[in-house]
């Protein structure tokens, strides 16, 4: 008969087990870039850690390799050599086929371009995400939530630059995908969107248990994030634990 306090060290050990999954590891990660002649190196052997469920914000300079990170974990691109592991997976080792999946069923990505398509109106341009996958949130929901409501039959170009951000956060988090990828978010939001923005995405890992990897350049939003992770040159300078992240309402914008 196991008693009551081994019941709860086994639940306490399965816990903490849980607690330590990494969704995301790189292993001396490079990805370089041929130009011409000349080969760029936009990340130069990079290796970490995130944890599941965390808010992580990676910040660094222009130029220092942040969206080449937050590409090759969504699988946008293919690093030159090391290991990217998401969950249990070498996504390295994928086809194209199964790369295209993984895209597909577990990664939302707010791009810095918004990458909308303009010939649907806004609706539609969320809404044909959503059917990627079998669990994703309403279209018309989520397009609420980042008051769109009235701007649901405008096409992109009918769009204000804050307004098609926010399109194209909407779509990335209505798929509800396992990991929510944003190049800087909130670059084009006055400080009362840029708020209800973080809200959601500090949302999704909070509430909705998924991994959210933010690339920006607002103090504000890494002192939000569970880990902020300082890339210069392609190399991580340093990275840092928040043991307490704020609250979005505690944060000066
Ligand atoms: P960040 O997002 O931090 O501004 P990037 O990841 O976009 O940086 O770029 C890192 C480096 O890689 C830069 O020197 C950039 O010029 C180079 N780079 C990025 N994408 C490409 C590409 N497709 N072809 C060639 N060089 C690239
Ligand atoms: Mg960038």
């Amino acid at each position: 008969m196991i008693s009551n306090k081994e019941i709860d060290m086994i639940l306490y050990s399965l816990h903490s087990e849980v607690n330590i999954l990494k969704t995301v590891t790189f292993e001396n990660v490079s990805k370089t870039y041929n130009v011409g002649d000349s080969e760029v190196t936009a990340l130069d052997h990079v290796s970490f850690s995130i944890e599941d469920e965390s808010v992580t914000v990676i910040l660094g300079p222009s130029g220092s390799g942040k969206s080449t990170m937050l590409n090759l974990i969504g699988g946008m691109d293919r690093a030159s050599s090391g290991c990217i592991r998401v969950s249990d997976t070498d996504i390295s080792k994928l086809n194209e086929f199964e790369l295209t999946e993984y895209r597909r069923k577990k990664i939302g990505f707010v791009f810095q371009f918004y990458n909308l398509i303009p010939s649907l109106n806004a609706l539609e341009n969320v809404s044909i995400v959503a059917k990627m996958t079998s669990h994703s949130f309403d279209a018309k929901e989520m397009i609420r939530s980042v008051g769109l409501e009235d701007r649901c039959q405008h096409f992109p170009d009918e769009l204000s630059g804050g307004e098609m951000q926010r399109l194209s956060i909407a779509r990335a988090i209505c798929k509800n995908p396992d990991i929510l990828l944003c190049d800087e978010p909130t670059g084009a939001l006055d400080s009362a969107t840029g708020r209800s923005v973080l809200q959601l995405l500090t949302d999704m890992a909070r509430k909705y248990n998924k991994t959210v990897i933010i690339v920006t350049h607002n103090a504000s939003i890494a002192l939000c994030a569970n880990e902020v992770i300082h890339l210069k040159d392609g190399r991580i300078e340093f990275s840092e634990k928040n043991e307490k992240p704020l609250k979005v309402d505690e944060v000066n914008w």
